[in-house]
């Protein structure tokens, strides 16, 4: 049973429901509504099939809707392309209208990047395939300097490098699309380009105003987000490691370390955590992916990745349903290894609640005890997420009576839904009705030592202050 969890972004290849239904089916435990695409009738519509589809095949399928962010872009040439020379001049031109860029200038959607720019700073455009040195800016006017030259096509994307950019993570187009993905329900919205703390704060006010309950992904793709790394952490539910932009404003090299440290600062700040983009990105035309896309995806999960994004792969590919496929058992084979299944997670640190006391506690006696299984009883999916910080190759499964709640954790390493309400349920009965459920669906038998962990006060979020070990077989009911 895959830990690691696949999420899969929707584009023109997943339009038909055909598609859809294969990678419910091939194992995708989340999708992406890519807000820089599509209008929102589009995503309102994938949504509602994504939702049947879900319930029809009895999976716990979770939505992010991506928003796009403060994404700088040139405009638009007169001829639609242009070719750069290597040393030649070439101008930003703020002023610029949308259709007049030619071979000497182009307009930019950003107008006050000529605020944020200074002699000699490098502009990468096309994720780098072009850049640029800036020789002066007056005004509306930026003059550059071909470093890297070729061909350039209308709207392509603009990063400073090493960051700098001033503008806002939440433009009025995402400020509208969030109050769009409340509206739909989605589960998670991410939000792009946040340069610190404050930038999600912010976001959740707004998500409060629109009462959107979402949680929050911050996600991680400026050079200035990582000086604010533990404040954007603090302030989100969860992270994305958008390798793309990343990369393009700390450079690619830089990359592979940055995934490691932001990986384990998730974890161990309790929050969850994506890694993104390029993943399998030749699979957008192969069937198979390379070697290096191989060991991409199991040094993610061997980093302690909760998922693993597929982007393009999945929205404009050829192979929707053999990326993830192929991801998933990437993922299995590299969760075998013993070093993903153990951990010193808060080995030396004090625990500030009981649920975490609970939680951790658990973890430790579920390894040692070599329990086959933990059912924790939850009402906002927060005790499987404390116990999904464990590195552990023990099964967390959520049992809650709420639907949002199973589609919540479906993005937790290790932590599976599982349908039960607690408030229809004798709590005489609660155990064994639990057990039962993992009998029945062969994950236990006989013999097998199981955790349960749950709250004195049915249905009260935040209350977990037990835990059980049982062995299958023992007389459950009329236990508490
Ligand atoms: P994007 O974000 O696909 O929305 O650009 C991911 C990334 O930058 O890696
Ligand atoms: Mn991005």
């Amino acid at each position: 049973m895959r830990r690691t969890k696949i999420i899969a972004t929707l584009g023109p290849a997943t339009d038909s429901a055909t598609v859809l239904e294969k990678l419910i089916i091939a194992g995708v435990d989340v999708f992406r509504l890519n807000y820089s695409h599509q209008t929102q009738k589009h995503h309102e519509d994938r949504m509602k099939e994504i939702r049947r589809l879900s319930t029809k095949h009895k999976h716990a399928v979770a939505v992010i809707a991506d928003l796009q962010g403060p994404k700088v872009r040139i405009k638009n040439f007169k001829t639609g392309k242009i070719k750069l020379t290597e040393g030649r001049k070439f101008k930003i031109n703020t002023d610029l209208s949308t259709n007049d860029g030619d071979k000497t200038q182009v307009g930019i959607s950003y107008k006050n990047i000529s605020k944020d720019l200074k002699i000699k700073d490098t502009l990468l455009i096309d994720d780098g395939r072009i850049v640029l040195n800036v020789l002066s800016v007056n005004e509306n006017i930026i003059d550059c300097k071909v470093i890297t030259g070729g061909e350039l096509t209308n709207n392509k994307g603009v990063n400073i490098q090493g960051g700098g950019l001033s503008a806002d993570a939440l433009t009025d187009k995402d400020i509208e699309d969030m109050s769009h993905a409340a509206k739909i329900g989605v589960d998670f919205v991410a939000i792009s380009f946040p340069r610190d703390g404050n930038d999600v704060k912010k976001a959740r006010k707004m998500m409060k105003d629109c009462d959107c309950n979402a949680q929050i992904i911050a996600k991680i793709e400026r050079a200035d987000a990582l000086n604010n790394i533990e404040d954007i952490i603090k302030e989100s539910d969860a992270i994305m490691i958008a390798r793309g932009d990343l990369g393009v404003e700390v450079g690619d090299a830089a990359l592979p370390p940055i995934q490691k440290s932001l990986i384990k600062k998730a974890r161990d700040m309790d929050r969850a955590v994506i890694t993104a983009t390029q993943m399998m990105e030749s699979m957008i035309e192969n069937k198979i992916p390379t070697r290096a896309e191989v060991f991409d995806v199991a040094n993610a999960v061997i980093d302690g990745t909760d998922a693993v994004m597929l982007s393009g792969e999945t929205s404009i590919g050829h192979y929707p349903d053999e990326a993830v496929k192929s991801m998933s058992r990437i993922c299995e084979e590299a969760e075998k290894q013993h070093s993903v299944r153990v951990s010193d997670h808060r080995i030396n640190q004090n625990f500030e609640t009981i649920t975490e006391a609970v939680a951790m506690s658990c973890m430790y006696s579920a390894n040692h005890i070599g329990a086959k299984a933990i059912c924790s009883l939850t009402e906002t999916g927060g005790t499987c997420l404390w116990m999904s910080r464990i590195s552990s190759g023990i099964p967390i499964y959520a049992f809650t009576r709420h639907t949002g709640i199973r589609r919540r954790v479906a993005l937790f390493r290790g932590v599976y839904p599982m349908k039960f309400d607690i408030t229809h349920t004798d709590p005489l009965e609660a155990n064994k009705q639990m057990i039962d459920q993992l009998i029945e669906q062969n994950v236990v038998e006989e013999g097998d030592f199981v955790i349960i962990t749950k709250g004195d006060l049915r249905g009260k979020r935040g209350a977990t202050n037990n835990m059980k070990i049982i062995q299958v077989g023992q007389a459950l009911e009329h236990t508490l």
